[in-house]
């Protein structure tokens, strides 16, 4: 079971949409000490989610430019 990123609700794995998203931690000084890291983690949303979201279609542009690579 998977919990949704959006609406909390929990699902089963099959009926969840997998999303990477990348966050970035900055210290935001603008000089040479600013620190970021970047970290990817993952969400997952349930299928209702998914759609309002727009991560089905996020996802097929990340599948169409992998494809045009
Ligand atoms: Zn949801």
């Amino acid at each position: 079971m998977e919990t949704c990123a959006s609406c909390g609700r929990r699902a089963p794995r099959d009926k969840v949409v997998r999303y990477d998203r990348t966050i970035v931690y900055s210290t935001d000084l603008k000089t040479a000490d600013d620190v970021k890291v970047m970290q990817r983690r993952k969400m997952y949303y349930c299928v209702s989610c998914g759609k309002s979201r727009g991560i089905f279609e996020k996802k097929k542009r990340q599948a169409m430019a992998k494809y045009n690579r």
